[in-house]
């Protein structure tokens, strides 16, 4: 039986602002992961899941790591060459998880396990004050309310280098 997927590829490296000194990443399957990802989301740590978007994010200590149908992103990774090691663990991890799908209910309803920090350590963490709010954390309070929206941080739209951040704060929150 063949693999589900060849290989992610590396293709993007952007300095981690979360954590600085550290990088983000972002890969690009050989192969749509949009029917493994059900599978995915049956496996433990969480923080979001999407089946209309097909977008999953998981907690990493420390980080993030979001799987979206073309695009797989982590944040916090150390160097490129750990990334390019970690994204070869994930194939591994999909390849299993795909062969032991006859024993896994695809998973099929949304699960949020999100909390205030987790939106606060994507957002710019300046206060600069533009949405309205007086600090990120009271922004960060009121998406985690559902009562703001990711594009209401204007810096995260304009400023290309907080572009993976948002693709995780939006692939959390939509
Ligand atoms: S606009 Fe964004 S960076 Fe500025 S205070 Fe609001 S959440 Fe923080």
């Amino acid at each position: 039986m063949s693999a589900y997927l060849d290989r992610i590829e590396l293709t993007r490296t952007l300095p981690c602002l979360a954590e600085p000194g550290k990088v983000q990443i972002v890969g690009t399957p050989s192969r749509s992961l949009a029917e493994v990802i059900p599978y995915l989301a049956t496996l433990p740590g969480i923080v979001r899941y999407n089946p209309e978007t097909v977008s999953l994010t998981f907690r990493r200590r420390p980080g993030f790591l979001t799987l979206l149908a073309d695009k797989v992103t982590l944040t916090q990774v150390t160097d490129p060459v750990e990334g390019a090691a970690m994204l070869e663990n994930l194939t591994a991890a999909i390849n299993a998880t795909w062969e032991q799908r006859a024993e896994l209910a695809a998973v099929t309803r949304s699960a949020r396990t999100l909390r205030p920090l987790d939106l606060y350590s994507l957002l710019p963490q300046t206060n600069c004050g533009e949405c309205g709010e007086a600090t990120c954390m009271a922004f960060a309070a009121k998406l985690f309310m559902q009562e703001r929206s990711p594009a209401e941080c204007l810096p995260l739209f304009s400023d290309p280098g907080f572009e993976e951040r948002r693709i995780t704060l939006e692939s959390m929150t939509a």
